[in-house]
């Protein structure tokens, strides 16, 4: 790096102050603080995940050593590219692989990572569009994706979207319901209610809908595919609830990693449980995905339902609410 190394930022840092206490502090850097990747970008957008928030408090299957800077997403110009890929000026996206977890992420006004971690930003998209969108909308858009690759169609029936007010899960409701789907939204947050049928959900549920399933080997067919964001005990009632030859895109553990299962959903009805990851997907597969969310499935109407912008100084504040469950939507640091 052969930029001004004392030139100044500002950064979300979080600190272990005392065993397993963590804070989150805005505090300012230097580019000499930064790891010595080639491509140095001044962000311009980035936004928070649940991963960020696991990162903000200590989850260190994320983060093994702090103090750290999270952010798994960023946006921004190339200020200088030492592998000669990109030009100075160029705006391009990064999201997933190591950003924010061991690599000081997008929380921060300049990051610096690998070349071949970014992509341009696709036509069609805005910066900030593309941070409403981020991490959450490129793993909705790839379970979508996961579901039509199975041979999902509307008129097959209802699809089941958990954790629906969420970042990915109002981002899966948005997506599906463009394509044509009944998207039956399930949360925790039937307040939200409005908030889901705006982006098009064909009904709302509440979370307990889920949970008698939990006592029967398999239950009452209802949905036709899912998209599951919340995994533990819901992704398997899910499962159970799958009419014959449906599938479940599964991409999320909001509510927990484990889960009790029984062979039945699976030998009986034909049942697909399709794992999603948008984290270490090659980046050329990526950036076809980007171009789906910048073109046919576009849904910039929606994204200003479902995404606020928050200043850098409200990350602290916007992480804990995501840390409790309580985030609604997207929220978009702007640095801009
Ligand atoms: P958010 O925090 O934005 O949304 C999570 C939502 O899950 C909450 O808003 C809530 O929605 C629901 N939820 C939270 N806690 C519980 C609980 N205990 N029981 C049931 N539901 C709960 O997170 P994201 O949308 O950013 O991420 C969702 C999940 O997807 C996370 O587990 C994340 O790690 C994972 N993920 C995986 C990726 C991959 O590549 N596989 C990439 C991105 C995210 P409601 O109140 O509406 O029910």
């Amino acid at each position: 790096m052969n930029s001004s190394q004392e030139r100044e930022f500002r950064a979300i840092r979080v600190e272990e102050v005392a065993a397993g206490k963590f804070d989150q502090l805005l505090v300012k850097r230097h580019l000499r603080d930064l790891p010595s990747n080639p491509l140095l970008l001044r962000v311009s957008y980035s936004s928070l995940n649940y991963k960020d928030a696991m990162s903000a408090f200590g989850n260190r299957s994320i983060t093994r050593e702090y103090p750290h800077t999270p952010g798994i997403d960023a946006v921004g110009s190339v200020l200088e590219d030492q592998s000669g890929k990109f030009t100075p000026g160029t705006e391009l996206l990064v999201t997933g692989y190591d950003l924010g977890m061991n690599t000081p992420g997008g929380l921060a006004e300049v990051t610096a990572v690998p070349s071949e971690w970014a992509l341009p930003l696709p036509e069609g998209l805005s910066a900030r569009e593309s941070m409403a969108l981020g991490t959450a909308g490129l793993t909705a858009a790839l379970c979508v994706d996961r579901l039509l690759e199975a041979g999902a169609m509307p008129e097959d029936g209802e699809v089941l979207v958990s954790g629906a007010t969420g970042g990915v899960g109002s981002i899966a409701v948005a997506l599906l319901a463009k394509l044509g789907f009944r998207v039956a939204a399930v949360t925790g947050k039937l307040e939200a209610a409005d908030f889901l049928a705006e982006l098009g959900a064909w009904k709302v549920l509440d979370r307990d809908t889920l949970a008698p399933f939990a006592n029967k080997a398999m239950a009452k067919p209802l949905w036709a595919w899912a998209v599951d964001t919340v995994g533990g005990e819901t992704l398997f009632n899910v499962v159970k609830s799958l009419a014959y030859g449906g599938g479940v895109a599964a991409c999320g553990m909001a509510s927990g990693a484990q889960f009790h299962a029984n062979v039945f959903p699976f030998i009986l009805r034909g049942i697909s449980l399709l794992g999603v990851d948008s984290v270490e997907l090659p980046v050329e597969k990526k950036a076809a995905v980007w171009q789906k969310l910048a073109g046919p499935w576009y849904i910039g109407d929606k994204l200003k339902l479902i995404a606020e912008d928050i200043s850098l100084e409200q990350a602290p504040e916007f992480l804990a609410r995501l840390h409790r469950g309580h985030g609604i939507g997207r929220y978009v640091v702007n640095m801009a």
